[in-house]
């Protein structure tokens, strides 16, 4: 029986585990280790922020979804991966050793490579985890009672824009529905070099789509930014701009999680090949947040590229389709492109945006403001909360 052990409880670790137990069943052990015992399904993690999710509405406890299908779970953090030996040693001192590894750890929030970045020991808030977003949603409150200026957006080396647009887009509305807007003056601060770039280069006009939006909801934008460093109610920028805040939403920098940083490259995102595999252990996958994709174009203030939901689910469907073939003795799916499908939330709307392949030249890429990418996202999130409380990753 092949030993196979699963970094990380989300997107990427658990729809790898099911897969992986799917096609190889007795074949295999799956093991998945997590440091956290909830999957949250964090794209609704703005809507929490808002007022308009509750934690137990977007969160599955993983040790319950993952036993009927005979995985097994080690609530802990991996600490270090002994790729020499084949073994992952955890926090509490477990040695783990494996056949093959899925990484599917997701970034490590960087907060402390800007002074005073960051709800815990700075002062900022931040929507990336289900804690974090509970903190920004007290914020949030006192904003509402006490009006003031909003600093949101995204500083150097995010590699996730998604969520900063979302939440510009729904507190202007919220705001609105208040009639309190003209009280609250929104900057979206960002280091992507255009409005809309998103880490991508762009998908389809959304360059010009975000601009006019933009105007039309006197949200001022601020792009191609740095920031030096947070003091109490004020954003210092690089180039010595002070922006005043009364609640800043601000992404932190990106990298690798510190159990694997020994994996990847310089900032720890883990190199593969088109089946997600290792490019030096070839009995090593990273699938989702954990993989590196080398950045479209340089940008005068360095960004990275996201790796969404959507992506990450094909990426760990690839690696869990790869190892099993390589157990079995059958052919391995052919490398493929994969791209990406986001509906982003605009408060009163959203946007349905796609791009194939996710990086330029592309097939096919657009942006499009629509009201059913709003219901499908609502649709969306119910949908894959209840196929991952079953386990059913084969579903798309
Ligand atoms: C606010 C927000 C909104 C988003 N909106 C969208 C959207 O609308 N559409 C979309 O497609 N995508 C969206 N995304 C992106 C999507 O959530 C990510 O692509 C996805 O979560 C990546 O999955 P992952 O498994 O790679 O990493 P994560 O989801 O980050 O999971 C990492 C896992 O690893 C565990 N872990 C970390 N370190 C260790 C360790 N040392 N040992 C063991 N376990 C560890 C963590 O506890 C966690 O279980 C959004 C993300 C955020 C934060």
């Amino acid at each position: 029986m092949s030993r196979i052990v699963v970094l990380g409880g989300s997107f990427g670790g658990l729809t790898a585990a099911f897969e992986l137990k799917r096609l190889l069943g007795k074949k295999a052990d799956v093991t998945v280790v997590s440091d956290d015992d909830r999957f949250v399904f964090l794209p609704s993690l703005p809507w929490l922020i808002m007022g308009w999710r509750k934690p137990e509405d977007i969160t599955l406890k993983v040790s319950e979804i993952l036993k009927p299908k005979e995985i097994d779970f080690v609530h802990d953090a991996a600490k270090q991966v002994d790729a020499e030996s084949s073994k992952v040693i955890t926090a509490k001192g477990k040695e783990l050793p494996y056949d093959f590894l899925v990484i599917s750890t997701g970034p490590h929030l960087s907060f402390d490579e800007i002074p005073g970045l960051g709800p815990d020991r700075g002062h900022t808030d931040c929507t990336f985890t289900l804690d974090h977003a509970l903190r920004a949603g007290q914020s949030w409150k006192k904003i509402l009672e006490n009006p003031g200026p909003i600093v949101v957006g995204s500083s150097q080396m995010v590699s996730c824009f998604g969520p900063s647009y979302e939440l510009a887009f729904e507190m202007d509305t919220e705001l609105r529905r208040r009639k309190i807007r003209s009280k609250v003056p929104i900057l979206y601060l960002t280091s992507e070099p255009y409005l809309g770039h998103m880490g991508v280069g762009g998908l389809g006009k959304s360059k010009r789509f975000m601009e006019d939006e933009f105007a039309e909801r006197d949200i001022k934008p601020l792009i191609s930014q740095a920031i030096e460093e947070v003091t109490p109610g004020e954003i210092k920028l690089k180039d010595g701009t002070k922006l005043p805040f009364k609640l800043a939403m601000i992404a932190p920098p990106f990298k690798g999680v510190p159990a694997v940083m020994p994996l990847g490259n310089p900032r720890g995102f883990i190199p593969v090949d088109k089946n997600y595999r290792h490019t030096k252990y070839k009995n090593i996958f990273a699938v989702g947040v954990t993989m590196a994709i080398a950045p479209p174009e340089a940008t005068p203030v360095p960004t990275g590229v996201p790796k969404t939901g959507f992506m990450t689910v094909k990426m760990a469907k690839i690696a869990a389709a790869t190892i099993a073939a390589g157990i079995t003795g059958k052919t391995p799916p052919p490398p493929s492109e994969i791209g990406v499908v986001c509906l982003m939330d605009m408060g009163n709307t959203a946007a349905y945006m796609k791009a194939y392949p996710v990086l330029p030249p592309r097939q096919s890429s657009y942006t499009k403001k629509t009201i059913w990418a709003k219901w499908m996202k609502v649709r969306f999130e119910k949908y894959f909360l209840w196929k991952m409380k079953r386990g059913l990753s084969n579903l798309p």
